[in-house]
């Protein structure tokens, strides 16, 4: 669209950019709407690419590692004992602690090699984890927060408009982020944080109204 004016949609929200404890949050966090994850719709269409993990995490699924193949797709499992689980380039970025080398989780068929592929699977070391009790050990931190991620001092949203649940179009009648992922954004910015977030958008949409 080489000439097309690019319209400003109306969010309801003022341009003013709110930062709760230093951290900026960006605007889609407030305007983008998002409903809670329907995985029986969505297929875990978010994990067929793998995922980010740090030299700690990779210890700690190394540890679990044949204790999750029986609940690994088969041909995931060939590749994993052929290869390895995640890829050997190395992924870097400026906020990412450097004291840890960073891969991407390998993907076996379209999708993440620890995803089951079922409703009731999914995520095998989320799984895994819940069972064992391991909650924050194995599953990377990218996929709990997904689709939001604190990028060095930004709270932002992935922009990933192919996966319908970010779609704006298919989502218009749905919360927007910063209320459906409430919980997330909790681990980000704390209890006191979030109650600050929220005291800061409820101002600006009174003074976008006046
Ligand atoms: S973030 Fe989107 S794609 Fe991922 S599980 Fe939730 S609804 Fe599905
Ligand atoms: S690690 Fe789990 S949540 Fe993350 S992309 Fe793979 S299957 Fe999905």
């Amino acid at each position: 669209m080489k000439n097309a004016v690019k319209k400003k949609r109306n969010t309801g929200l003022s341009s003013s950019v709110i930062i709760v404890k230093g951290i900026r949050i960006a605007k889609e966090i407030i305007s983008k709407k998002f409903s809670q994850c329907d995985l029986h719709a969505c297929k875990h269409a978010c994990c067929h690419q793998g995922a980010l993990v740090g030299t700690k995490r990779i210890k700690e699924i190394k540890k679990h590692l044949p204790k999750l193949f029986p609940m690994m797709r088969q041909e995931a499992v060939a590749l994993v004992k052929r290869k390895g689980f995640h890829l050997d380039s190395i992924y870097s970025r400026f906020d990412l602690n450097q004291g840890h080398v960073h891969h991407y989780i390998r993907v076996c068929k379209n999708r993440c090699v620890f995803l089951a592929y079922d409703d009731s699977g999914g995520c095998v070391l989320q799984k895994y984890a819940a069972k064992h009790n391991v909650k924050y050990v194995l599953k990377p931190d990218g996929c709990w927060s997904f689709p939001i991620d604190l990028i060095g001092n930004r709270l932002v949203v992935y922009k990933w408009d192919k996966l319908p649940c970010l779609n704006d179009a298919k989502n218009k009648n749905s919360p927007p982020i910063y209320k459906t992922c409430k919980n997330e954004i909790i681990d980000f910015l704390g209890k006191d944080g979030y109650a600050q977030l929220l005291d800061k958008v409820k101002k600006q949409l009174s003074s976008a109204k006046e």
